[in-house]
């Protein structure tokens, strides 16, 4: 379905849907480059005014141009494109609804994939859990693409900004594409460490207090380069 609703004021609006789309596109490679995903695994969306651009459902990343963009708007209908949105939209748009998220990332990662299987909670292994609002939480079983799924998520996700999907993957919002895509790397990463640290036999990892997170997180709001 073509866009039938642009018009000469939406020139900027046009072009800042494209930039979007390109970044989106070079994120979804990147996640299947990175490891993150296997094929058409995972999806990524990313908000332009009220339009939430979205990988399309089964098509290999690297074969999407500029010409597949597919947009929707927070109720879930198309808008641009003529691809189907990802099976995973009542995800990311519980997402967009409830939060000033700017971008979604889920993905299949090896390491968080296998922690969802093992506990109810990723351990406190790492202060950059802080990083993710605290500890992240494991979102019970719901098959894919359904309301149900979001529904578990998004409890899952309350107060934080990533969280593991029992027997399926990890999603991650933030106010941009990179740092949706940043915290889904940290918590692939920790989960990767709690694992081998757990793997160690005769040995119990050590863990931090939420005490030490929490200060973690106060800390966390002056790091980097000053603005
Ligand atoms: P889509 O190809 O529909 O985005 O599905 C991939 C996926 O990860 C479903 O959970
Ligand atoms: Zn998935």
């Amino acid at each position: 379905m073509a866009d039938e609703r642009v018009d000469e004021w939406d020139e900027p609006v046009r072009e800042a849907r494209a930039r979007a789309w390109d970044d989106l596109v070079a994120a979804a490679c990147r996640t299947v480059t990175d490891g993150l995903v296997v094929g058409t695994s995972g999806n990524v969306s990313v908000r332009v005014g009220d339009t939430v651009l979205v990988t399309p459902t089964g098509v290999p990343y690297d074969r999407l141009t500029p010409d597949d963009a597919v947009g929707v708007d927070l109720d879930g209908r198309q808008v641009l494109g003529s691809l189907r949105p990802t099976s995973e939209l009542p995800m990311h748009l519980a997402i967009y609804r409830t939060t000033d998220a700017g971008a979604v990332v889920h993905t299949h990662a090896v390491h968080a994939t296998a922690v969802s299987t093992l506990a109810t909670e990723l351990p406190l292994i790492h202060y950059m859990t802080a990083a993710l609002g605290g500890t992240v939480r494991v979102a019970p079983y719901a098959t894919y693409g359904t309301e149900k799924l979001a529904e578990n998520m998004l409890r899952a996700l309350d107060n934080r900004t990533a969280c593991l999907l029992q027997n399926h993957g990890t999603i991650a919002h933030g106010r941009t594409l990179a740092e949706a895509y940043d915290r889904t790397a940290q918590l692939e990463w920790m989960c990767r460490v709690w694992l081998t640290a757990s793997a160690v036999p005769g040995h119990e990892p050590t863990l931090l207090t939420p005490e030490q997170v929490e200060e973690v997180r106060e800390r966390l709001r002056g790091y980097g380069q000053p603005g």
